[in-house]
């Protein structure tokens, strides 16, 4: 790493002890600047690498809230305004017992660049709990968002700072809380919340765009070598939002996604996934992977081991940050996997990306790939701003000429910088230098 750079990055971890996945995030995007500093050396004054790893604001905050049973429990809720250079800051909200203020702030930072690449003129925020909705009535789900909305309501709007889902969060958390604010504010403003119902302000193609854009990322990084996900063996982990509609579009296009897996276990189905039992057991009836395996022959529960032991052609993680290692990269490779597109965020650990450079396949890091679930978010705040609503086509669309521009932008800084091929740099790259330029436009803020 650069001196200057490498001065930063001790910076983060002295300051922000313990909080181990947002030094990783921060490292991921510093190391990749090295080439861009070397040109463009401007980029490393004014402070402005510090600046640019430090939120501009930081909220956490109580959130009690009453069970069924009548018993009091209190989570702790958290808002990081990271950065606000492009736009009103943007990103979801995650309910997972794992929550704490490191994991929101790396979701957080990948989002300032992962925003900037979709070139919509929006910042970047993440927030949560950790509150866990497994297994909560949809009454106790429902006092919690109350619970949640109060105090975060006092810090959110349409131009200052727009949530959306995340693991934990779907509709009808978006709904809740939606309720909620309006009740608050006495105010309909749509645009406070992203991922909203279709009767209420919400946006067609938002529910399938993150994992449909992770797909159309996949086939694009593949036309570049003259090949596309027509015949192709995929493995897909989780079994939640992304994960689904990852799924759907690989077998529109003509792939076949053998797995899926959530905390429980992994399945295979080497039939190829029978959707609509899944989306019956994941979206209607909330279930486990295990619902889905009672009730279709030839698919199989693995309950130990790693859904990347399953050897494919494409594998997609869509779970959780540090879900496949160096170790799974090593058996994917092995299986012959040559193409990975990041529907979750930072799913691979840094041993698992450099073995994957190493041989010289083709990765798409989260940042990148599952952007189309922000784009389509942005869509969503257009649409509530005009007080007009897209067909279906018009949005896909849309989303399809994002995420290829977005393709593109990273094609086009890795080979800037010296690295073709290399999306790690040229995601970091483009992103980095959209949103350092208007940094220095704006001044020291
Ligand atoms: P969901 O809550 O809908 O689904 C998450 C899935 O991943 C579930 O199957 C869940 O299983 C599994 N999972 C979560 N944590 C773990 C864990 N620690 N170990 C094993 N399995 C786990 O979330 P999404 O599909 O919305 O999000 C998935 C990923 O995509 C996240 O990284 C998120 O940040 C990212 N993402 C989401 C976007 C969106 O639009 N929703 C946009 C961009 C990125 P279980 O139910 O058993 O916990």
């Amino acid at each position: 790493m650069h001196d200057v750079v490498e001065k930063v990055y001790e910076q983060v971890v002295a300051r922000n002890r313990g909080e181990v996945e947002f030094h990783q995030a921060v490292h991921e995007v510093l190391e990749s600047l090295d080439p861009v500093i070397a040109k463009h050396p401007h980029y490393a004054e004014g402070a402005l690498l510090e600046r640019i790893v430090e939120p501009e604001r930081q909220i956490m905050f109580r959130v009690p809230w009453v069970d069924d049973a009548g018993q009091v429990h209190v989570n702790r809720g958290f808002r990081i305004e990271f950065n606000s250079a492009l736009g009103p800051y943007k990103g979801g909200l995650r309910f997972h017992p794992s929550v704490n203020a490191g994991i929101i702030k790396f979701l957080g930072f990948e989002q300032i660049f992962k925003n900037a690449l979709t070139a919509q003129g929006i910042g970047g925020g993440k927030g949560g709990s950790d509150f866990d909705p497994h297994g909560r009535s949809d009454a106790e789900v429902m006092r919690f968002c109350q619970s949640f909305m109060t105090e975060l309501a006092r810090h959110i709007g349409p131009s200052t700072d727009v949530p959306a889902g995340d693991i934990g969060v779907g509709g009808r958390e978006i709904g809740y809380m939606f309720g909620q604010y309006k009740r608050l504010r006495n105010s309909y403003d749509a645009g406070v919340l992203t991922g909203k119902g279709l009767a209420w302000g919400g946006s067609l193609v938002r529910t399938e765009a993150t994992g449909y854009g992770a797909v159309l990322f996949a086939q694009s990084m593949l036309s570049t070598k003259g090949e596309s996900l027509e015949g192709k063996k995929v493995i897909v982990s989780g079994a939640g939002n992304v994960a689904i509609y990852a799924i759907e579009k690989a077998q529109q296009l003509g792939a076949t996604p053998i797995t899926f897996s959530d905390s429980s276990g992994y399945v295979v189905d080497e039939a190829g996934v029978d959707l609509e039992l899944l989306k019956q057991v994941k979206e209607v009836e909330r279930g486990r992977v295990a619902d889905y395996v009672e009730r279709r022959p030839g698919a199989r529960l693995v309950t130990g081991g790693s859904v990347w032991d399953v050897p494919g052609d494409v594998a997609l993680p869509c779970a959780t940050q540090n879900e496949l290692d160096g170790d799974a990269a090593a058996t994917l490779l092995r299986g012959g996997c040559g193409v990975v597109s990041e529907g979750a965020n930072m799913p691979s650990t840094p041993e698992a990306v450099e073995a994957f450079q190493k041989a010289g396949i083709l990765f798409g890091p989260g940042k990148a790939a599952n952007a189309g679930g922000v784009a389509t978010s942005a869509l969503e705040m257009e649409q509530n701003a005009g007080r007009t609503r897209w067909d279906f086509a018009t949005a896909e669309a849309k989303l399809t000429g994002i995420m290829a521009d977005i393709h593109d932008s990273c094609v086009a800084a890795a080979e800037e910088y010296g690295r073709p091929g290399d999306y790690v740099l040229g995601a970091n790259a483009a992103g980095f230098t959209r949103v350092a330029d208007v940094m220095i436009a704006h001044g020291i803020v």
